[in-house]
């Protein structure tokens, strides 16, 4: 199916798999992929890039279903993809039940007194919480894979790095686009991933009925050696994981950080006192040895949802341009089944003959 000419505005995790789906399975389409800065330098460069085969509803456990078998896949055509499995250790009170309807994969409920010890990180079981082994896990350098990704698309895509979009008018015939460098494009349709920058006056009034808003990420770093064989831990009832980062020789720490409505070129690549005080708290609950290490990190934001499951819909009349984004966190375990998503409605578009 030949979907026109297509611009990928945004060049995050999200857009550069949005570009490859549409030459891989529209190989008649002309793809351009735009953006401001170096693809893969906004919330896909800080990302901490776990996948936890979970969603808290059946459309996302889909997503996380779909993108799973999709990164197995690459990793299986390009052994050297950045992307890396990892055993997976969840710490919760909640029932067998409760967690398997939540998780996409079994969980086996690990009893062993030796379930927290030789997995690398000082980890202690806090009362009333049991430990629980789950399979399906992995996590990536997002930033240097969304770089492989857009340099094998480029024999068959447009790639434009710093060029920013200024003016995006949706019409019956095309969409028009300006950019930074004076340029003025009309394409017949557009993918708008525009990570954290939702704002942006091109679009701002298009994007806000959706209610998307931006919240502040917070990882740390923990200088503590990273053997092949630790595993990733993951405290359910804070939404907060440990994670081994092999490829970097350190662990991470990602806790929930509350910080709502933050701009993404302000909120700055620094972690602030609060940062590190309220990582430290959450962290002194199951492992208090490795809390007062949390010195260092990475700080960004993502945008978020009403509803806490991805946007992809429409955003005019003609469905010309598509929305693919907000993914609460984890866009990078959910890009893949974002992008199937965005290219449905655009073959939807062209079989009802709207072009
Ligand atoms: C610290 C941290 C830890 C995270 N950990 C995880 C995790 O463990 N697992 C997980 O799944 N997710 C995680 N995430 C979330 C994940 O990184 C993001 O959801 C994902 O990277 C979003 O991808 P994106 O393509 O939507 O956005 P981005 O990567 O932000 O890409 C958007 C692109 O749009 C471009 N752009 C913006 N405005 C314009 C314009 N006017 N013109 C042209 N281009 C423009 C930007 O330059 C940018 O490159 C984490 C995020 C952070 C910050």
């Amino acid at each position: 199916m030949d979907l026109g000419t297509v611009a990928v505005i945004g060049g995050g995790v999200i857009g550069s798999l949005v570009a490859r789906q549409i030459v891989d399975q529209h190989p008649d389409s002309t793809v351009l992929l735009l953006d401001r800065d170096a693809v893969g330098c906004g919330a896909s460069r800080r990302s901490a890039g776990l996948h936890f085969p979970r969603g808290a509803s059946e459309r996302v456990r889909r997503m996380s279903g779909y993108s799973q078998e999709f990164y197995e896949k690459l990793k299986a055509d390009q052994p050297d993809a950045p992307i890396y499995a990892v055993g997976m250790s969840v710490l919760s009170q909640a029932s067998r039940g409760d967690l398997e309807g939540i998780y996409t994969e079994p969980v086996r409920r690990n009893d062993s007194p030796a379930a927290l010890d030789a997995c690398g990180a000082e980890v202690r079981l806090p009362a009333d919480m049991s430990v629980w082994d789950v399979r399906g896990a992995q996590y990536a350098d997002v930033h240097r894979m969304v770089q492989a990704v857009v340099t094998g698309l480029r024999p068959r895509v447009g790639v434009r790095e710093g060029v920013r979009v200024t003016a995006l008018e949706p019409g019956g015939r095309g969409v028009g686009i300006s950019l930074s460098t004076g340029e003025r494009l009309t394409v017949d349709r557009v993918v708008l991933a525009p990570g954290p920058w939702l704002g942006a006056p091109a679009w701002a009034d298009l994007v806000a009925p959706m209610g998307a808003r931006i919240k502040k990420i917070v990882a740390l770093h923990i200088d503590q050696p990273v053997a092949e064989t630790d595993r990733a831990f993951v405290f359910h009832d804070e939404d907060a994981f440990l994670l081994p980062l092999a490829y970097r020789g350190h662990w991470l720490f990602s806790y929930t950080c509350r910080d709502w409505d933050v701009d993404p070129d302000q909120v700055g690549a620094d972690l602030d006192a609060r940062d590190v005080e309220r990582a430290q708290e959450c962290l002194s609950r199951y492992a208090p040895s490795l809390a007062p290490r949390c010195t260092s990190g990475r700080v960004f934001c993502d945008a978020y949802s009403v509803s806490g499951q991805p946007l992809v819909r429409r955003l005019d009349p003609d469905g010309r341009v598509v929305f693919a984004g907000a993914a609460n966190g984890s866009g990078y375990r959910l890009a893949p089944a974002i992008a199937a998503e965005a290219v449905q409605l655009f073959e939807k578009s062209v079989k009802g003959n709207v072009r």
